[in-house]
């Protein structure tokens, strides 16, 4: 059975100059910390090698221009997310090293969706997929179920999917470990890892993902479309139909289940946030 080994970011924090490490620690101890965040970030600390508070936008461009070489459009605007939040995070809390033009702008090196025939299922597609999955025979339907919802819930990169088998799952904190990069995951892949606990093995390949959604495709009546259903198809429907909730770090599907309503003072309203989150303080 293969094995991930991910070394504690602790460790990996070791080497860094104790003048750049301490932006880190700084980040890590504050309650705003997210760790995929601060993966990003210990990456980014090491590529400039120098604090924090000196990074000039320059700095950041040179950062981009090698993570696009390297890689997927996802990853970049990843990076950019983590690294914009950070950087609000201490400017605002009037950090004197951190003027509020402090990396201005720096969003802005999102890279715009490369525009495709890609195309998010309608609620009836969506409907007739999940019926299917109901349905499901045997292992090779399975692997297609899991693979489908990996996408679909977590928008899971193409070359990360062989890192996320029910096996390499960190289960205590419900999290897969993408090379440097630690990916949440929700209620539905947890009840999928423990649907599927044996793991898939062998029979995880890369071009799975095709074979996989070849398959699906087979069991719409409604795909009027001459290709069968793409990668792409599938991020475009987890931007269609997932939710990132406003408390917590949870992203989850628009099911009814899924959700509360809570009531926020002083707004004297109602909002949605995960059901992960009822009675959570708000
Ligand atoms: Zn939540």
């Amino acid at each position: 059975m293969p094995t991930k080994c991910a070394i504690p970011i602790k460790y990996r924090t070791e080497n860094l100059d104790e003048h750049i490490r301490k932006f880190y620690i700084e980040y890590q101890e504050s309650d705003v910390w997210k760790s995929a965040y601060g993966s990003h970030f210990l990456y980014c600390l090491q590529f400039w090698n120098k604090p924090f508070n000196i990074v000039t936008s320059d700095d950041f461009k040179n950062l981009i221009a090698v993570l696009k070489k390297n890689n997927a459009p996802d990853t970049v605007k990843n990076y950019i997310s983590s690294i914009s939040s950070i950087k609000s995070y201490f400017i605002n809390k009037q950090d004197p090293r951190f003027p509020s033009g402090f990396l201005d702008g720096i969003e802005k090196e999102k890279i715009i969706g490369n525009p495709s025939d890609a195309e998010a299922l309608t609620l009836a597609q969506l409907a007739e997929i999940r019926a299917f999955f109901k349905d499901i025979k045997n292992r090779s339907e399975l692997i297609s179920e899991y693979i489908f919802e990996l996408i679909f819930q977590l928008k899971i990169e193409k070359k990360g999917i062989m890192s996320c088998a029910p096996q390499m799952a960190d289960k205590d904190r419900r999290v897969f470990t993408i090379e440097d990069n630690e990916i949440q995951y929700n209620e539905k892949i947890a009840q999928l890892i423990e649907k599927n606990s044996e793991g898939f093995e062998d029979k995880w390949k890369p071009g799975r993902i095709d074979t996989s959604l070849k398959h699906i495709t087979k069991h719409l009546s409604n795909w009027n479309k001459s290709r069968d259903l793409k990668y792409n198809d599938i991020v475009e429907s987890h931007r269609k139909y997932v939710i990132q909730c406003p408390n917590c770090p949870n992203k989850a599907e628009n099911l009814a289940d899924n959700w509360v309503l809570v009531r926020i003072e002083p707004e004297n309203n109602y909002r949605l946030v995960c059901s992960e989150c009822k009675g959570r303080r708000i």
